[in-house]
């Protein structure tokens, strides 16, 4: 179909079939099915996403996609973003393990999980992280033995989000352990409700608990559940971390920052305008460089993805996006907070309104986007090595 009639007909199909209530700031859908959606709209607009193949739009059809290509991708995310619609599911399984599986994943693998993936009846976990192993994660010793149709895993994972929710986990284990580090990695796929897995919740600095320190013994993993080859889990382990990096919809529409009107909107309630503009020209041009900064990333995110084979598949450039990217939301979070001046400093104390102590919240977890998904460290180690191809 041609690129300008999909946009109308998309139009026109979200108009009609996204409720008010899925419009603007809300309630998201992780596909878990331990919590239960509270919003009767959000409810509505996940079925019929869910019909319309478009929670994951660019999947093959068989797996519950909407097979759109690049542009129609683009396209679908642009209207939605003209209406304010929000995403009817966000997951790490849509984000991660989806992708992954559809490029390592055998047939019998991907019937299995993507269509469930697709429906959002499952949510899924990432067990990557050890007490002894996070930048160095090849060193990691959660080991996985074979032993009939099952691999029995014993060991343990931290920093796993979402694993009090999740109901599957996608993990990386040792399977070897003697060879060099890298070569002896399996990774596997392993349902959460068993009696050899233990979540004990972390809490955070931000108020929230969102990840934990997972515990094996015994746990088990159907050995159909191996991803890829066994000992070769580390290449499937960094296709995962690369689309982690980028985001599927970060790629093909340059759009994962903060909104820059919502700054604009702070600044002028708390340092006021004259003119129509804002008062403070430090304040103006704070915002002026966070905007430029913002429209080269999107720039530079289209360019990776027209340069890129199929526009799906990630590679080494999505560090440079985590990096710029993580950076940006901390930049963003930093000048709302700043420009709210003494209001900017509630956690919890009463005094403060609901709204000024969920802002504090925010910037506090804002901070945690140098370090999740790799440190930024780690990812601008990667940018020397495998993009700007520096000597060790
Ligand atoms: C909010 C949040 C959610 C997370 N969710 C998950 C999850 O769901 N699943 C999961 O498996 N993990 C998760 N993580 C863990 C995350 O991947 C690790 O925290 C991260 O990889 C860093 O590892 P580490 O904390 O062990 O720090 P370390 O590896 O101990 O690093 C400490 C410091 O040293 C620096 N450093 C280390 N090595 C080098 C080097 N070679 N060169 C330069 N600097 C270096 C690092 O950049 C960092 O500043 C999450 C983390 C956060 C903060």
């Amino acid at each position: 179909m041609d690129i300008d009639d999909f946009r109308t007909e998309t139009r026109d199909w979200l108009e009609k079939n996204c409720p008010p209530g899925a419009r603007g700031p809300g309630e998201i859908s992780n596909g878990s099915t331990k919590i239960a959606i509270r919003d009767a709209d959000t409810r509505i607009w996940l079925q019929r996403m869910v019909e319309k193949g478009w929670t994951v739009p660019n999947w093959p059809k068989e797996y519950g996609g909407g097979r759109l290509s690049t542009a129609e991708y683009v396209v679908l995310l642009e209207e939605m973003a003209a209406i304010q619609a929000r995403p009817a599911l966000s997951s790490f399984g849509t984000s991660m393990i989806g992708p992954t599986l559809l490029e390592f994943g055998t047939d019998e693998q991907k019937q299995r999980h993507l269509p469930r993936i697709a429906r959002a009846e499952v949510e899924w976990c990432q067990g990557y992280s050890e007490p002894g192993s996070g930048s160095d994660l090849a060193s990691l010793q959660t080991r996985a033995v074979l032993d009939g149709d099952h691999y029995v895993i014993n060991g343990s994972k931290i920093w796993t989000s979402g694993a009090q929710h999740a109901d599957w986990m996608f993990i990386l284990v040792r399977t070897n352990k003697d060879v060099p580090k890298h070569e002896g990695i399996s990774f596997m796929l392993l349902p959460m409700d068993q009696a050899g897995v233990r979540v004990k919740p972390i809490a955070l600095l931000s108020g929230v608990s969102t990840f934990n320190e997972t515990f094996f013994d015994n746990a088990l993993a159907a050995r159909d559940d191996l991803v890829g080859e066994l000992n070769k889990g580390w290449t499937v382990g960094k296709r995962l971390l690369q689309h982690e990096r980028s985001g599927m919809e970060a790629l093909v529409t340059g759009s994962t920052t903060g909104d820059d009107s919502e700054i604009q909107d702070v600044a002028r309630e708390f340092i006021g305008t004259v003119d129509d503009k804002l008062a403070d020209p430090i304040v103006r041009d704070e915002i002026t460089s966070y905007q430029m900064n913002i429209a080269a990333l999107h720039l530079t995110q289209r360019r990776v993805v027209e340069e890129s084979q199929d526009g799906a598949t990630p590679g080494p450039a999505t560090s440079i996006f985590k990096v710029v990217n993580s950076e940006l939301v901390q930049d963003y979070h930093d000048l709302k907070t700043r420009l709210r001046g003494s209001l900017g400093f509630g956690v919890d104390e009463d005094e403060f309104s609901e709204d000024e102590r969920e802002m504090v919240h925010e910037f506090f977890f804002s901070r945690a986007g140098s370090i999740y998904s790799g440190s930024n460290e780690i990812q601008r180690n990667i940018i020397a090595k495998r993009v700007l191809g520096l000597p060790d």
